[in-house]
């Protein structure tokens, strides 16, 4: 294969550029990661629910343990529906939970674990600035670090970098945009318990969502979905309507003796953005591929999976050393990321409409069946495709009428 520096090259060395990075590594390559941020970073917004379809990536990677050694918690979830809950512990599986881990702690242990490869190479506060091609076939990137221009060259160009992804925007990929109704406030409560222990919360509060998500160090991160209109009225004054909303929750958080640990964060534009996860021959994992409403705490999950299937495609043809057949495994992994995940976004860009209110009803029923309850808590928890909670509703709802 032509003239290459690395085997791999990675933009981007947060969950998705690390993830793949390490699975790459553990498969005998030689990976090149470059991030324009530095090894400590960490993304700020996030509200860091990892949904337990990531769980058997996270051993696979091994870091379950310096994750709950600093504090990562295991957690499940309980869905209030306006009337009731319906409870995540309807799944007796105790081998299924997620993970609440702060990004500032979870990114760092990520990167640490990636250095720990010999086979990897991490370029730090290194901006990617030029995709080279030679008759229209990815063959490197040019860099920028400090001012210097360096070129890389390898056969698998990866992008990692995040929603508003460089790489697409350099090679033109193209893109659909999907606006939000909502936008989102979020703090951190230090001294502040939940009344459900490790279990995280989830409100349905008709036009706005409201979450609870505890934290190391009886922290809890409070995050709020508010509806546009009601936006001016929040940015006034944003401490002051978060403890509002949460002190009137059922079974809401014990805010009494908390203290804000920084102040109340915020962000106004949380639009989805989708792009095939393959375009001319480079494959996107993560964000770059599909950045979903932060509502649906998903991204994190999907980004340590789309890594992994980029990896399970690719290392054939990788190995065979044969251009055709590792374009073959990026076209098919790409196939698969859609298969995977297109019917999960689809209902998530209707979550992000305020007008999609599904009604108490539906939920009524969801919550007297345990079989519909543990496929919607499954759902929740991306484990299962939204069709098949839908095929289980109707076949619990035909034999209810034919009794
Ligand atoms: C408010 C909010 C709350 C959220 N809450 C949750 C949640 O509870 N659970 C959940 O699962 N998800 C949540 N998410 C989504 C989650 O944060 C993302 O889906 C996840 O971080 C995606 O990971 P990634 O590795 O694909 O990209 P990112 O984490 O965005 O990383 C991209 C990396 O690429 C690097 N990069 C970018 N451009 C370049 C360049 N030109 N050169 C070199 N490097 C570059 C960046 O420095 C960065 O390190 C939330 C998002 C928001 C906004």
């Amino acid at each position: 294969m032509g003239n290459k520096n690395y085997d791999i090259i990675i933009v981007g060395a947060s969950i998705a550029g690390a993830t793949a990075a390490m699975l790459y590594a553990k498969e005998g390559f030689n990976v090149l990661v470059i991030d324009k941020k530095d090894v400590n970073s960490h993304k700020k917004s996030c509200t860091h629910f990892i949904q337990p379809s990531a769980l058997h990536i996270i051993s696979r990677l091994d870091i379950q343990k310096e994750i709950e050694d600093n504090g990562g918690i295991r957690s499940t979830a309980d869905f209030w529906y306006g009337k009731d809950w319906i409870r995540g512990s309807v799944i007796k599986d105790s081998s299924v939970y997620a993970y609440n881990i702060e990004r500032r702690i979870l990114d760092p242990i990520l990167k640490q674990k990636m250095l720990g490869y010999k086979s990897i190479t991490f370029l730090q506060n290194t901006n990617v600035t030029k995709v080279l091609f030679e008759n229209d076939i990815p063959i490197g990137i040019s860099s920028d670090q400090q001012n210097t221009v360096v070129n890389y060259y390898s056969d698998i160009i990866i992008a990692a970098d995040g929603k508003y992804s460089t790489i697409a925007k350099l090679i033109n990929a193209k893109e659909e945009k999907f606006a939000n109704d909502r936008v989102t406030f979020f703090g951190y409560y230090n001294n502040a318990k939940l009344k459900s222990g490790t279990v995280s919360q989830f409100w349905s509060l008709g036009e706005n969502m409201a979450f609870a998500y505890p934290l190391q160090n009886d922290t809890v991160l409070l995050s709020a979905y508010i509806c546009r209109e009601q936006m001016d009225e929040w940015l006034i004054n944003s401490e002051e309507k978060m403890y509002s909303l949460f002190s009137v929750l059922p079974d809401g958080p014990m805010l009494a003796n908390s203290k804000l640990r920084d102040s109340v964060h915020r962000m106004l534009n949380i639009e989805s953005i989708r792009r095939p996860a393959e375009y001319i021959n480079i494959p996107f994992i993560g964000d770059a591929a599909l950045a979903l409403d932060p509502m649906s705490g998903v991204g994190c999950g999907f980004a340590f999976q789309s890594a992994s299937w980029l990896v399970e495609h690719t290392v054939k043809g990788l190995k065979a050393g044969n251009k055709q057949e590792l374009y073959t495994g990026i076209k098919e992994y790409a196939a698969y990321h859609t298969k995977m995940l297109n019917s999960h976004a689809k209902g998530i860009f209707a979550d992000s409409k305020v007008s999609k209110n599904e009604k108490e009803e539906v939920f009524d029923f969801i919550k007297d069946s345990q079989v519909l309850s543990e496929y919607f808590i499954k759902l929740i928890y991306r484990l299962i495709q939204p069709e098949k909670f839908q095929l289980e509703f109707i076949k619990t709802k035909k034999t209810l009428i034919e009794k």
